[in-house]
């Protein structure tokens, strides 16, 4: 057997290849623009695509591509060959500088929300030096970002990086206030845990709603679901546990830190967490993460399901954004410290994120919103759609003693008073795991758990950088004109936690109580994407992410129309999937159950007088139930038809909403009904107990 330790990041071009490939002023050149984002000299690019061609083709590539993350929400990739005809008529194997700077490829069939005609169709892909690049399945990938002809980003990546960039500008500014001169730069760091479900590949390829739409659209509750609560941390099964160590090893070679495994709530349901990376490396990494889980999950005769939802009344998929702000001095500046100067500055970035999270609540919750992840929000098991704070008593304990001027602590009784005082002893183990929360303090980082398994995590970081970057501006701009500082840090502080103390909430945010009380609060609770999606057009929203430089007036307005095409274009597959399977399979097997029953009435009553009062019971119910379901197709059918007709986005996104999701519930009701009363032989597609217990 291989040592992890030997094959782990093998096939990266990580900084041990580069030392090894490149030419120390080469190398230097190239950290350079790594580290500090300097633009690489076109020499320098000759020479790193060479070295790179050179270590990709022995390990056995053949082609390389720009891999990029169009408004898709996958990954995209072109490959060429590294081929060039020599003048003998063989070939030379090539690959230049330009072509590891640049690609053109064609964007005009990628979601561009208006952005760019089909006509300009010209889109570039940019190389972005600090994602390594990598080898997967004999091709050099190259991690890019993507823009449009004239400049506007048409990927996840770019505004990403200019996220980071300016939450990186204004924590600076504030580190300075603070006389932090030897920090250079201050990057946010991400751990995303992510959730799936495996199913067995013969069940799934026989049911069309898994294939088209990723999830079951039909299925009633099986005996067992997760109410035992025997499946979460219990033992892999040895199929899954092959599955794992496989994934664990592909995933290693790509350099990706993968961690911890283990069951989750509902029966075929896993979780993966790797080390927490910077985000953009984060975000990338979680987007391969995925491609592998799925096509490792061949190998074993298993699919991997990413979907949010995959089987109604047991747990769905989430994926945990655990976020932390840190210098490149090493301090987590979400990590209390032992001095009363750290605190403070602890203070300060908490006080940040609290009111950051509080004024872009919305930017927040439609950073996640997909049709898939409505179905989690607001369900009794994911974070509810509102959003709010955890801290945990005792950090909310103390914010309270700052707001009132109150004294806290047993002992010293003494008010406190920062840059004088040290917080109190902080124990962040003892902070109470509250799994209800949407974005939870957990020691010395905060978890945004309200993201969809499926989602690419750059979006809840892009506003989540963004929004934090806007409190930091804030701050700093009233702090670099106070003449005492220490007190002029203590007032600001102190109004923040008064102005924006309706975030925090340490209760069960699962509660029928916390809606209620959430509305009184004024938090805002936007449970679809069609609520949600449009608020990112917001006078306010759109001020703070172009005044940032985050996205143009343009790109929102496109993002918002290529998320809600997404939204109603996902609905709408599921509509036209339900109408196909209820009228092809399931209404017809329903059907015969019951014509077969029937029969067998006849001919028991031709031997002799009895009742059959079981089967014309049955036939008389499942006629209904037939009846029901072949009205609520109709109808079905009808809503898609008319959704077609309906041009405006908003307009469409409404009536998916309020017409076709409804009409789907009524069809899914009823053929759900059927499915418990049809005998198992005639059932189309292998029922829910099949699929969650079949692995
Ligand atoms: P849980 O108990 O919620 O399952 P863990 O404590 O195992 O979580 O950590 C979950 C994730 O948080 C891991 O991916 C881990 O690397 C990440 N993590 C830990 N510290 C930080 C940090 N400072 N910043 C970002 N992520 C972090
Ligand atoms: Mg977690």
């Amino acid at each position: 057997m291989e040592k992890v330790t030997e094959y782990f990041g093998s096939m990266v071009f990580d900084e041990r290849v580069m030392k090894a490939t490149l030419s120390e002023k080469v190398y230097k050149s190239l950290k350079r623009t790594i580290d500090r984002g300097t633009p690489l000299d076109i020499s320098v690019a000759n020479v790193v695509a060479a070295a790179m061609k050179d270590w990709a083709i022995e390990k056995g590539a053949t082609h390389y591509t720009h891999w990029f993350q169009p408004m898709t929400g996958v990954t995209a990739e072109k490959h060429d060959s590294f081929i060039t005809p020599a003048p003998d008529g063989r070939v030379i194997m090539e690959f230049s500088g330009k072509e590891l700077v640049k690609g053109e490829p064609d964007a005009s069939s990628f979601p561009s929300g208006g952005l760019r005609a089909t006509f300009e169709a010209r889109g570039y892909t940019a190389w972005d030096p600090t994602s390594y690049a990598f080898i997967k399945d004999g091709t050099l990938y190259i991690p890019t970002a993507f823009c449009s002809y004239t400049g506007e980003a048409l990927d996840k990546k770019v505004p990403l990086l200019r996220s980071m960039e300016a939450l990186n500008r204004q924590a600076l500014r504030v580190l300075k206030l603070f006389g932090n001169e030897n920090v250079r730069s201050v990057r946010t760091s991400v751990g995303p845990e992510q959730e799936y479900f495996l199913v067995d590949r013969e069940m799934y390829k026989k049911r069309k709603d898994l294939i088209m739409t990723g999830r079951t659209l039909f299925g009633a509750k099986p005996p067992k679901g997760q109410e035992m609560e025997d499946h979460y941390f219990g033992s892999i099964k040895s199929r899954v546990a092959d599955y794992m160590a496989d994934l664990d090893k592909e995933l290693w070679k790509l350099g990706i830190l993968a961690k911890t495994k283990h069951n989750e709530v509902a029966p075929a349901q896993h979780e993966l967490a790797p080390i927490y990376k910077t985000t953009n490396i984060a975000a990338d990494h979680n987007q391969l993460t995925m491609e592998v889980m799925k096509k490792v999950a061949e190998r074993h005769g298993l699919v991997c399901l990413l979907h949010e939802k995959p089987f109604e009344g047991v747990n769905g998929s989430g994926k945990h954004n655990n976020w932390s702000i840190s210098t490149d001095t090493g301090v987590n500046l979400l990590s209390p410290g032992e001095t009363p100067h750290e605190n403070a500055q602890f203070l300060l970035f908490l006080a940040a994120v609290i009111k950051a999270v509080d004024d872009y609540q919305d930017l927040l919750r439609l950073s996640v919103a997909t049709a898939g992840n409505d179905h989690r929000l607001g369900a009794n098991e994911a974070p509810p759609a509102i959003i709010s704070i955890f801290l945990g008593d005792e950090l909310t304990a103390i914010l309270e003693a700052i707001e009132n001027d109150a004294p806290y602590g047993g002992t010293a009784k003494e008010k406190m008073k920062l840059g004088v005082d040290v917080l109190p002893q902080f124990s962040k183990d003892t902070t109470d795991r509250n799994r209800t929360s949407p974005f939870a303090f957990t020691g010395n980082k905060f978890e945004f758990r309200m993201l969809g398994s499926s989602n690419s995590i750059s979006c809840a970081n892009i506003h989540l950088n963004a929004a934090v970057a806007e409190s930091l501006r804030q701050f700093a701009d009233e702090l670099e004109k106070a003449s005492d500082f220490n007190s002029a840090l203590h007032e600001l502080i102190k109004r923040t936690i008064k102005d924006h103390k309706r975030i925090i909430f340490n209760g069960n945010g699962y509660d029928d109580a916390w809606v209620k009380e959430a509305e009184k609060r004024g938090l805002s609770n936007l449970r679809t994407t069609a609520d949600c999606m449009p608020k990112i057009c917001d006078k306010k929203n759109v001020e703070m992410l172009t005044s940032h430089g985050i996205f143009t007036e343009a790109e929102i307005f496109s993002r918002r129309d290529i998320m809600l095409e997404n939204y109603v274009k996902s609905v709408n597959i599921e509509g036209q999937t339900m109408v196909d399977m209820a009228r092809k399979e399931i209404i017809p097997a329903v059907a015969k159950f019951a014509a077969d029953t029937a029969s067998a009435v006849a001919v028991k009553k031709s031997v002799s007088d009895v009742a059959c009062k079981y089967e014309t019971r049955l036939v008389s119910e499942l006629s209904e139930l037939i009846d029901e379901m072949d009205s609520a197709t109709t109808e079905l059918e009808g809503i898609v038809a008319e959704f077609k007709g309906i041009e405006d986005i908003l307009e469409s996104s409404a009536f998916v909403r309020d017409k076709m999701i409804p009409a789907m519930d009524k069809l899914r009701a009823a053929a759900d009904k059927a499915e418990t009363m049809t005998a198992e032989d005639y059932y189309p597609f292998p029922t829910y107990d099949k699929l969650l217990f079949g692995v």
